[in-house]
């Protein structure tokens, strides 16, 4: 193949922004406005009380606006991203989003909102996320949803602080102290139930790669106070058995809760409500076309059956049939989990999203997103050095994950090696290491949005590697080579001691080091 040979990322020496400032440099000339403050309000200094005011001037970078557009310029040419090419981070749907859902989110009319402003001036944003609120409820098949958690993860701590509060509230809270989690969940489930104070029990899976329904059996107790699935599992697979545990676990008087994080391959086609779920969380960030990767914004808004609604989190928007407002005349929620409504920039782009496919659409997305990961199954499977663990038959959903374990055995080159090699070619690497419950996981998302082209490439890449792992292991030992970036030291690059997370952080270093 000659994709590898034709990709080559730029590399500049670019240092940080802060050190390139040279005094009394310009981007911008502010006299207007400044002008049309002084005539509408008056003089600003005269309008801020002295203590407030600041005695320093900040220490911002001073540049000409060619500096500025030709740094990020160059530090976009040394990155990859979504918009560069294929990007199959299992579980993390790195989809391509529209850009016209980030054009409606920058609206002024959106952008400039203050959350303060009086309700009767914000009718419009109010419509949006009360709308945005019915939607998903239909989506999810659930009662109520609240937009406010900006992440899945904390989702998962409302949702779990949710079945806390229903314990309580029944007399059981100290009775009911165990959360259920399969061992293909997400990482973060048992992490969320952790922090809302349970005790995490494992449930492992049986050679299908589905919860094991004698071990949730065993599992379930007087002291369970929920479970914790994640669906489709991180195997990529639909839990075929799930009414079945629902039914076990609520016999047992838990509740359940439905990780939806990957909702893309069921959008229109099956709602965790009707399989019998209390609480669902889904990613707007990963299903609705908010872009992501390197920490946020998000939204991980979480939807409930009608037993839980009057805890959740407030104001909850209302309407009265003519206005839309905020009610906090809840007396048995849980309170606030995050400041004002919720990441409502995310959820504008959501809104969009849905909007602009219909449901129609949203189903599409649900099959496209499937038949591509088949379709990538189908082609990698028989790559040697590749096994497929837990029923290689059987289709999966919007994943698929492999092991490199016979790859590594053979030659040395491990999943880690193969991820670093596939940089070479112009293409993200799939997600490593994970799920735990396979050895040598490469965890492979294609997402709805990538042609069928762009499939092949990282096939034929693929299959590249693994043959280059028999001929040539040092190849790919030492990859890569084509990124702007050589090999990381793995350690090194996320040991709090060797980063610098802050300029000033930065320059103490250098200090240190001189
Ligand atoms: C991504 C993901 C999460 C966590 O979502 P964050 O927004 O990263 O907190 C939880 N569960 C599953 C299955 C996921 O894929």
């Amino acid at each position: 193949m000659e994709g590898e040979k034709m990709f080559k990322q730029a590399s500049w020496n670019e240092p940080v922004i802060l050190s390139k400032g040279r005094k009394g440099r310009r981007g911008h000339l502010l006299p207007k406005a400044e002008e049309q403050v002084r005539q509408t309000i008056g003089d600003i200094n005269a309008l801020i009380p002295d203590r407030m005011r600041r005695k320093t001037c900040p220490k911002l970078p001073e540049l000409s606006e060619v500096e500025v557009v030709r740094h990020f310029t160059r530090l976009s040419q040394m990155n990859y991203g979504v918009d560069s090419g294929f990007y199959p981070l299992g579980s993390c749907t790195m989809k391509y989003n529209p850009k016209i859902n980030e054009s409606l989110a920058n609206l002024e009319s959106f952008s400039m909102l203050h959350p303060c402003q009086d309700e009767s001036t914000v009718q419009g944003i109010l419509e949006i996320l009360y709308k945005l609120e019915r939607w998903l409820a239909e989506l999810t098949g659930t009662h109520e949803v609240c937009l406010q958690p900006a992440a899945g993860a904390h989702g998962e701590f409302l949702g779990t602080l949710l079945i806390r509060t229903h314990h309580e509230l029944n007399g059981e809270g100290e009775k009911r102290k165990e959360v259920i989690v399969p061992d293909s969940a997400h990482g973060t489930n048992p992490a969320s139930a952790a922090m809302a104070g349970f005790n995490v029990v494992v449930v492992q899976s049986n050679e299908d790669g589905c919860v094991d329904l004698q071990a949730l059996k065993a599992a379930v107790s007087e002291r369970t106070a929920g479970l914790m699935l994640t669906n489709p599992n991180t195997l990529g697979l639909f839990e075929k058995n799930i009414e079945e545990v629902a039914k076990i676990v609520h016999e047992a008087g838990g509740l359940l809760y439905y990780d939806g994080a990957n909702l893309n391959p069921l959008l229109g086609k099956a709602r965790p409500g009707d399989m019998g779920f209390d609480i669902v969380h889904i990613n707007i960030h990963k299903t609705f076309s908010t872009p992501h990767g390197g920490g946020g914004p998000g939204a991980g808004p979480v939807g409930v059956c009608e037993e839980l609604e009057k805890f959740l989190p407030v104001p909850r928007v209302a309407f009265d049939g003519k206005l839309y407002h905020l009610d906090y005349d809840k007396p048995q929620s849980i309170g606030k989990i995050r400041s004002f409504y919720g990441n409502t920039a995310v959820l504008l782009r959501a809104y969009a999203y849905i909007l602009s496919l219909g449901l129609e659409g949203l189903k599409e997305v649900a099959e496209v997103s499937v038949l591509n990961a088949n379709y990538l199954m189908k082609k990698l499977k028989g790559i040697k050095g590749l096994a497929l663990p837990y029923n290689s038959e059987k289709p999966r959903k919007h994943e698929c994950v492999f092991s490199a374990k016979p790859l590594k055995g053979d030659t040395g080159v491990t999943a880690l090696n193969v991820a670093k090699r596939l940089l070479d070619y112009g293409l993200h690497s799939p997600t490593i290491y994970f799920p735990l419950i396979v050895e040598e996981a490469l965890m492979i998302e294609p997402t709805e949005t990538f042609e069928k082209e762009e499939l092949d490439r990282f096939v034929d890449a693929v299959q590249d590697i693994c043959e280059e792992a028999y001929t040539n292991p040092e190849a790919v030992l030492k990859a890569p080579q084509n990124t702007s970036i050589p090999r990381l030291d793995e350690v090194r690059a996320s040991h709090p001691r060797t980063m610098a997370l802050s300029w000033r952080m930065y320059l103490k270093k250098q200090k240190q080091e001189q």
